[in-house]
């Protein structure tokens, strides 16, 4: 097969963070100047952008990442998590900073206090994307998140393939230019970041957000809605569907937000229709809750077809 041959394309590229989230729980989470004493460090992969990676490739997706990490213990269990898991790591940049880290205390009740370093993220530049072009024209789907530099997102949707699509889950919230919203297709929110986008106003439900987030510019959306599922509006067709999630006891909702963008940019880069990517995505995202973690929570293809 020739290289770049339409079958020799990555199914998804994820342009974004990957973080050690190193936690502690507590009896109780300490106030200003106070010290508690909690249980031993747990160290868990984590990011959005590395946790994208790693819910498609589990999912049997021909997935690569580009990202930076630190050259130290917590980039090595990041690049050797990803591997073990098939994702292609060979844009994963290493040096520059310290490996991103979040600092996470979580109380009896699942309450908790986090403070992200971003580290490397924050050093993932325009120009390593730049660098990275022939891989970012190989990708039938790119998907980014904004743990990284906002320039490094712009020029992630200035630099994709002419037939590569894009998707965009604006977390954590932060105001997008022009250019990069009208390239979403779709802009992926859950509710805390819909009523960020909208800036009060547009409504009090998912119904009324919809059309109001496609007037900012994105081919399509879709809206999170947990356990209730999604909502799908794409401009094109001017529909509106709503996608129910299967009933699942949930453990742990950490991830479930990843696992269901991943899934979604893998089927969308399988050709699927937009609404049926999300009837997939909805499963995968269900599967993902019932399990406790972020990435050691992400179901295999027959785990989600077991649900
Ligand atoms: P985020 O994790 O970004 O806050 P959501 O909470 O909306 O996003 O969850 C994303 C997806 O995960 C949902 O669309 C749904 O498919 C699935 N999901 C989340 N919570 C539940 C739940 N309690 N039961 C079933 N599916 C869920």
């Amino acid at each position: 097969m020739h290289a770049n041959a339409p079958d020799d394309r990555y199914d998804l590229l994820v342009v974004g963070s990957a973080n050690a989230d190193l936690v502690i729980g507590v009896e109780r989470r300490p106030a200003p100047g106070e010290t508690v004493l909690g249980s031993d460090l747990a160290v868990h992969p984590g990011g959005k952008g590395a946790n994208q990676s790693l819910a498609a490739a589990r999912l049997g997706a021909r997935t690569a990442l580009l990202a930076r990490v630190g050259d130290d213990d917590h980039g090595r269990l990041l690049l050797e998590t990803q591997r073990a898991a098939g994702v292609d790591t060979d844009s994963v940049l290493v040096g520059g900073a310290p490996t991103g880290v979040a600092l996470i205390t979580v109380d009896p009740s699942g309450d908790n206090s986090i403070v992200v370093s971003p580290g490397a993220n924050g050093r993932l530049t325009p120009e390593d994307v730049r660098a990275a072009a022939p891989l970012l024209a190989a990708a039938r789907v790119i998907s980014v998140q904004l743990e990284i530099p906002l320039d490094t997102v712009a020029e992630t949707v200035r630099g994709r393939g002419p037939d590569t699509r894009l998707v965009l889950n604006p977390s954590p919230p932060a105001p997008l230019p022009e250019q990069v919203l009208a390239a979403c297709d779709p802009l992926v929110v859950n509710e805390h970041e819909a009523r960020y986008m909208l800036g009060g106003g547009a409504g009090e439900t998912p119904h009324d957000w919809a059309p109001a987030l496609l007037a900012l510019g994105p081919r399509s959306v879709v809206i999170t809605l947990g356990a209730a599922g999604a909502l799908v509006a794409d401009s094109r067709t001017e529909s509106l569907d709503h996608v129910g999630s299967p009933k699942v006891e949930a453990l742990d909702t950490t991830g479930a937000g990843d696992a269901f963008t991943a899934a979604l940019a893998w089927r969308l880069g399988r050709g699927d229709e937009l609404r049926e990517a999300a009837a997939f995505a909805v499963r995968v995202g269900a599967a993902a809750v019932t399990a406790r973690g972020a990435q050691e929570s992400f179901p295999t293809l027959e785990e989600v077809g077991a649900l």
